[in-house]
């Protein structure tokens, strides 16, 4: 039976994307070799990563001021390459603590310099978006992270700074038009919206690296990979390609307008779900809630056994709640259909009406 797949990381692919993976190990662009038994320098390879980072920049608009990378070390590695590179001696940044991934990489920063935490939901078990701050200029750079992805709570505004804005769009990226020329900096893990995780993609405005004042490992610094067109090392060729054959899908379907329509479709059905189902309630604030991630709690936990059967009977899967929030939580990815949202939804009328 086909699955529903409602994983929050890695997560699903769109059915053409996957096939195409599966050809290209196979026998890539008709050489008669395995994508991943190749050489990257081969020209064939290399016009993959060409295409990726310029479909990359499309989707996003971002114009020649801006180079896209596709990097190692998941997006974990940018909590700590973002303050290498652009946090000055001396100097101090803003974040926002949105969740359990903002949290982290605030708490890597600290290890170069000044950490201003400027808004924090943690009061609430990161139920909400913090709001009213402000950013001041003597930032360095401000960070927040657009899309939580444990606590089902997304940034529908953007703070206007007089300093860097730096995104964490992982849980996010490519779901919704943005104005992107708006981030300094933007990067997000492949694996939640683009591919298999091994890549992690990050977009930067060329103007504001080489002013930190420090010395930077090859490896953790941008410029190296921007003059190395993301291949100063072997870079991660199934997670890219994969990543290029997403690219190309969501530019077919329509680009980002076409996804933000698909997926505010499918958040809107299963949070009217939510709110009429006299079974379930919402755990972020309405205002904040996630079209990626909804998290949602039974009133009556006693119903729990009852509900996780059917849904499982129904081709469910990946909708146990993150262990920090408890009960569900529905990811709905780009490639995640309305059919499967409807599914849901049945299932949580079946069960109110058999209780
Ligand atoms: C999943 C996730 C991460 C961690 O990504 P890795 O690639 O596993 O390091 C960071 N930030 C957000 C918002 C995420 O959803």
């Amino acid at each position: 039976m086909k699955k529903h797949n409602f994983s929050a990381g890695p997560c699903i692919l769109a059915p053409e994307v996957l096939q195409g993976a599966a050809n290209a190990v196979e026998n890539f662009a008709g050489m008669d070799l395995s994508l991943i038994e190749i050489s990257h320098r081969d020209k064939k390879f290399v016009a993959v990563m060409d295409e990726a980072i310029a479909l990359s920049k499309e989707l996003m608009g971002l114009g020649a001021d801006y180079e896209v990378l596709f990097l190692q070390g998941g997006a974990s590695m940018q909590f700590c390459m973002v303050p290498y590179n652009l946090l000055k001696v001396g100097g101090k940044a803003g974040y926002t603590v949105t969740g359990t991934w903002a949290k982290k990489a605030a708490e890597e920063a600290k290890l170069f310099g000044d950490v201003a935490i400027l808004g924090s939901s943690a009061d609430k078990n990161f139920s909400y978006i913090p709001k009213g701050y402000t950013v001041g200029e003597e930032l360095d750079y401000f960070h927040c992270t657009s899309n939580n992805t444990i606590f089902g709570t997304q940034m529908k505004d953007f703070p206007t700074t007089g300093t860097r804005l730096v995104c964490d769009m992982s849980s996010d990226i490519f779901s919704r038009q943005l104005d992107f020329t708006k981030f300094d900096l933007i990067y997000a893990g492949a694996q939640k919206n683009l591919g298999p995780a091994g890549a992690t993609l990050v977009a930067v405005k060329k103007d504001i690296l080489g002013q930190s004042g420090r010395p930077i490992p090859s490896m953790l610094d941008y410029q190296t990979h921007i003059d190395g067109e993301s291949m100063f090392n072997t870079p991660p060729v199934f997670s890219v390609y994969t990543s290029l054959l997403t690219l190309r899908w969501m530019k077919d379907q329509g680009g980002l307008a076409a996804m933000e329509r698909h997926n505010a479709e499918k958040a809107a059905l299963l949070y009217a779900e939510i709110d009429r189902n006299s079974l379930f309630y919402g755990t972020a604030s309405k205002e904040d809630r996630s079209d990626m991630n909804a998290c949602f709690l039974l009133h009556d936990e006693a119903h729990s056994e009852q509900f996780n059967t059917l849904w499982k009977e129904a081709g469910i899967v990946g909708i146990a709640g993150h262990r920090s929030v408890g009960g569900y939580r529905a990811s709905m990815y780009n490639a995640l259909p309305l059919e499967s949202v409807q599914v849901l939804v049945d299932v949580m009328q079946h069960l109110e009406k058999t209780i």
